[in-house]
C-alpha cells in the first residue's frame, strides 16, 4: 500500500539540496568562532544563510538570530523584549501559551471570532485598560487551520498604543509570502523545517535597534544574542531551504486542497470544514467527521496508508482537546472529531484520492454501526 504523508504542517521532507547542504557541512567542519581557515569557512556559511533568510523575508542580516526553532524563538521574543505586560491570541501555539501560563507580570489572552481571528475590538479594549509597556504576540498563520490573521490592523492598534508586537510566522513562511518589514512588526519567528529545511533550527528576527535579551549565558555568539556554539549543519540547510522555498508552489496546492474539501463535503454533508470561507494557508484544512473521535480517525487512516494529525501534532501522542477549535467557539463534540490534512509541494491528485477514499471508508462504517447499534438497542 501507497503511503501518503498530509501531516507537512507537522514537518515536511528535508529537500535533497537541504540534505547535500547539511551533510557538506558536517564534512566539511569547523566552528565559526574560530579564526583559521576551517572556522572562517564555517563562519562563511552561516552568513550565506543569514543572508538568504534576509533576503526571504526582507529583513536585514543582523536582525537576524538563529535559534534551535520556532519554539526556542518565541520563547526569546516573549521573554528577552522585556515588556511587563502580555497579551497573546487564544489560537497561539503551545510555545507563547506556555510561557504566557507562567507570566509574572499584567497579562490578558485576546479573544478569537468564529472565523478564527483576532478580534481586534477586544484587543484595542485589552490595550486601552492599562498603560503597562505592552508586547502582543500573534501568529501569522494558525498550524491547525490555516487561519490568517490581519497583521496590519493588528499593528495599527498596537501603534496606536505604544505595544510591540511580535508574530509567529512558522507556519506561513514558504506558503505565502512574508515580509518582515512590509509586515512592520517588532520580531518575528521562523523554523527551517516546516518548509523543506531541517529540524531544530530556526530564528528570531528583531527589527533592529530593539534591544533583546539572551535567555542563556555563555559566549557571544549572535551578536550577544544567543550564547552557544552554532548548528552549523542546520543553519547551512536552512538558508539553501529558504532560498528554494517560493510560495507559488503552493498555487497548485490550494486547488488540490479545495478539490479534497469539496470532495469531503458532497460524500458526507454532515462533515464540517473549519474556517473555511476565512483566509487561509493554501495547505491546510481541519475537518470534522461528527461522532468520530479524532484519535479514531488518525488511527483508522493511518492503517489505510494516510498521515495526518489530530489538530496540531507539535507534542506527538498527545491527544488533548483542541484549544484552537475551542477558542472558536466550536462546542466539544465537535472539537473532539476535527483532524488536520496539510499537504506539501509533493502532494499529488492521487494522494488527495487516497485520502478521500479513506476518510470516506471510515465514515461510511462508523453511520452503518451507528445504524446497526440503533437498530438493537
Ligand atoms: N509556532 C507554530 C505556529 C508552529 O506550528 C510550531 C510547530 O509546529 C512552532 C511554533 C514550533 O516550531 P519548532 O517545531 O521549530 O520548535
Amino acid at each position: 500500500m501507497k503511503r501518503v504523508y498530509l501531516d507537512h504542517n507537522a514537518t515536511t521532507q528535508p529537500r535533497p539540496e537541504v540534505i547535500a547542504a547539511v551533510a557538506d557541512a558536517l564534512t566539511h567542519h569547523g566552528n565559526p568562532s574560530s579564526v583559521h581557515a576551517d572556522g572562517r569557512r564555517a563562519k562563511h556559511r552561516v552568513d550565506a544563510a543569514r543572508q538568504a533568510l534576509a533576503r526571504a523575508v526582507n529583513a536585514k542580516p543582523q536582525e537576524i538570530i538563529f535559534t534551535s526553532g520556532g519554539t526556542e524563538a518565541n520563547n526569546l521574543a516573549l521573554k528577552g523584549l522585556g515588556r511587563r505586560r502580555l497579551l497573546w491570541g487564544a489560537t497561539e501555539h503551545d510555545s507563547v501559551r506556555a510561557v504566557a501560563a507562567a507570566w509574572d507580570g499584567p497579562k490578558a489572552e485576546i479573544p478569537v471570532g468564529p472565523d478564527g481571528r483576532i478580534v481586534l475590538d477586544d484587543l484595542a479594549a485589552l490595550l486601552a485598560q492599562s498603560d503597562e509597556p505592552t508586547l502582543i504576540a500573534v501568529m501569522l498563520a494558525n498550524n491547525e487551520t490555516g487561519v490568517v490573521h490581519p497583521i496590519s490592523d493588528i499593528v495599527t492598534i498596537a501603534k496606536d498604543h505604544g505595544a510591540l508586537l511580535h508574530v509567529d510566522a512558522v507556519q506561513a513562511l514558504g506558503k505565502i509570502p512574508v515580509d518582515f518589514r512590509a509586515l512592520d512588526i517588532d520580531s518575528m519567528s521562523v523554523s527551517a523545517h516546516k518548509l523543506g529545511g531541517p529540524p531544530g533550527v530556526g530564528a528570531l528576527i528583531v527589527r533592529e535597534g530593539k534591544t533583546i535579551a539572551s535567555l542563556v549565558s555563555g559566549g557571544g555568539q549572535e551578536m550577544r544574542r544567543r550564547a552557544g556554539t552554532e548548528n552549523l549543519p542546520g543553519i547551512a540547510g536552512f538558508g539553501v531551504a529558504v532560498d528554494l522555498a517560493t510560495p507559488t508552489d503552493f498555487t497548485a496546492i490550494a486547488v488540490l486542497r479545495d478539490q479534497l474539501e469539496a470532495k469531503i463535503t458532497e460524500v458526507a454533508p454532515d462533515a464540517v470544514i473549519v474556517a473555511r470561507d476565512a483566509d487561509r494557508l493554501p495547505n491546510t484544512s481541519a475537518i470534522v467527521m461528527p461522532g468520530v473521535a479524532s484519535h479514531t480517525q488518525v488511527m483508522a487512516l493511518d492503517l489505510a496508508g494516510v498521515a495526518i494529525s489530530a489538530g496540531s501534532a507539535c507534542s506527538s501522542g498527545k491527544v488533548a482537546q483542541s484549544h484552537v477549535l475551542t477558542a472558536m467557539g466550536i462546542g466539544d463534540d465537535l472539537a473532539g472529531c476535527a483532524i488536520r490534512v496539510s499537504l506539501g509541494r509533493q502532494t499529488t491528485a492521487d494522494d488527495v484520492a487516497q485520502f478521500v477514499a479513506a476518510w470516506f471508508a471510515l465514515y461510511q462504517k462508523t453511520r452503518d454501526q451507528k445504524i446497526g447499534t440503533r437498530a438493537v438497542s
